[in-house]
């Protein structure tokens, strides 16, 4: 049973499927497949990761249309794929889940939805980590009296021209929604919280040449791939070595910034406090011009609260406007939730993770058998392809469920190789740009919680040979054994 049906889910279908395990499940919320890219459809969305490495390494394109592709174009994409890996009439649409119970006696998951019960022998949980909006916690947030919403749930029957309309947030979704917004609204107030740093991403079409060279070679296709790969595991190094490294980063950023900010009102507000790569590194080069148009604000002073008007701000100053676009993010380290997650025992994944997410590689929790993550604990990527992560998963994945077919077992991660795992991954923040700052990658405790601290290279690495000996088996019964395929 795949829980969720956008990029991780689709990968580990095609995974297992290619490799004989074809009772295959997909249920998704949505009424399709594409995940973060159904969801997310604010003007101007695309991927800032460019699309020849944005794709799956099976399922090469030769055909995007630019540099970084919008998002329509990868939807497509990612239905194409679907299609034509026969994934497709797995999926069931339009089901929530509402919770994975392990089966003690029996030896299987229940898996329920807001409609059906289903028994599986493997769960994989591809719910992402970027699903959950987040709203700030601004007193009197519901006391605003005009239109509101969020930027991942975009309200197209709203008519923005003319608005005087308030973003509230300026990370990665805000930088790509600001340019167009603020082209068609009366007056755009955009609150800012922190500064960021950022580089260039024009993101022109590709001229017809080079669109006809990649087509008629499509190794140039392959070789660009490359490039772009080790292009952004140099990235991670200069992530990695603040003091060495990051200096190339940051200063190619301060040069574009201070091109870009020719006011020097604006450059103050803007310009970021905190050590190059700590957060997002934001690739815009229409963001920073957008703000300095005549009809855009940039407001850095703190909001205070809500008023039925609009937002006030700290120095007292209530900006009244007519809509409210939330780009403030989602709910990064409340993972899976809402759905109800109980293995061993009646243990539930909110209690085992009650002090942080942890899992081996990020795929693995020691309680809950046959249960595996995508796009887990600390498997994000400041530098690099999420697409590369989610197929080193799936073949793990894979690999632990042949594991316990082999067996007719499940099988469950030692506790003692997590704990040692995950240790292991908080070791390797030390002395990088992600500890410089607070961000969305840590939880409360200040633990980095959702990225993965090292480079691609290496998480390919770690996860390429599932090591048998890190998981115990857990026998089930032959009755169930049945009912859970
Ligand atoms: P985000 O990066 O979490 O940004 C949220 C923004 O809201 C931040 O600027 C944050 O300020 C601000 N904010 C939160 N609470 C606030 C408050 N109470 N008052 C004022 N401001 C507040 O969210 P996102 O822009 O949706 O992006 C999330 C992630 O999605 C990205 O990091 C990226 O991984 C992914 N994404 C990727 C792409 C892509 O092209 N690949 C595009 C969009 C999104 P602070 O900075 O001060 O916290």
């Amino acid at each position: 049973m795949i829980v969720g049906a956008g990029l991780g889910g689709i990968a580990a279908a095609i995974e297992l499927t290619r490799h004989g395990i074809d009772d295959v499940i997909l249920l998704d919320a949505a009424d399709g497949v594409g995940g973060t890219w159904r969801y997310n459809d604010y003007p101007g969305a695309a991927c800032d990761v460019p699309s020849h490495l944005y794709s799956y390494s099976f399922a090469r394109r030769s055909t995007w249309s630019r540099l970084c592709s919008p998002r329509q174009e990868i939807l497509d994409y990612v239905e194409k794929v679907a299609d034509v890996f026969g994934v497709a009439p797995l999926v069931r649409p339009n089901t929530r889940v509402t919770s994975c119970d392990w089966d003690d006696a029996a030896g299987h998951w229940i898996v329920r939805t807001e409609g059906a019960v289903f028994h599986a022998g493997a769960v994989v949980l591809a719910t992402g980590q970027l699903n959950q909006p987040a709203y700030p916690s601004i007193e009197g947030l519901d006391s605003f009296a005009g239109h509101s919403f969020h930027s991942a749930r975009w309200d197209h029957d709203y008519d923005l021209t003319g608005k005087r309309v308030a973003v509230i947030g300026t990370g990665a979704s805000a930088v790509q929604f600001v340019p167009p917004v603020a082209e068609q609204v009366g007056r755009l107030s955009v609150f800012q919280r922190t500064g960021n740093w950022f580089m260039p991403r024009r993101n022109n079409v590709y001229p017809p040449l080079i669109s006809a060279l990649f087509r008629l070679f499509p190794v140039l296709g392959s070789v660009w791939r490359l490039a772009l790969f080790y292009y952004l595991e140099s990235l991670t190094a200069q992530i990695r070595h603040p003091r060495t490294f990051g200096h190339f980063g940051r200063i190619w950023s301060q040069l574009f910034m201070r091109m870009q900010l020719r006011d020097p009102e604006t450059r103050r507000k803007v310009w970021p406090d905190y050590t190059f790569g700590c957060k997002r590194v934001l690739f815009s080069s229409a963001f920073l011009p957008a703000l300095q148009r005549d009809n855009v604000d940039l407001v850095t002073e703190q909001i205070a609260r809500m008023t039925a008007k609009g937002p006030q701000t700290e120095d007292g100053r209530v900006h009244e406007v007519d809509c409210v676009i939330y780009g403030t993010g989602f709910r990064t380290t409340k993972f899976m939730f809402p759905m109800e997650i109980t293995g061993i025992g009646g243990r539930t994944m909110r209690e085992a993770w009650a002090d942080g997410p942890r899992a081996h590689l990020g795929i693995a929790v020691s309680g809950f058998p046959s249960l595996f993550v995508m796009y887990g604990p600390n498997t994000n990527t400041s530098g690099g392809s999420i697409i590369f992560f989610l197929e080193q998963q799936a073949r793990y994945l894979r690999q632990a469920i042949q594991l316990a077919r082999r067996h007719d077992a499940a099988v469950d991660v030692r506790a003692e190789v997590m704990a040692a795992s995950t240790d292991a991954v908080q070791d390797r923040f030390a002395g990088t740009a992600w500890l410089a700052c607070q961000s969305w990658y840590r939880d409360a405790s200040g633990r980095i919680v959702t990225n993965w601290p090292g480079y691609m290279r290496e998480y390919e690495k770690a996860t390429s040979r599932l090591d048998p000996a890190e998981f115990t088996l857990i026998e089930r019964s032959p009755v169930a054994a049945d009912q859970g395929r």
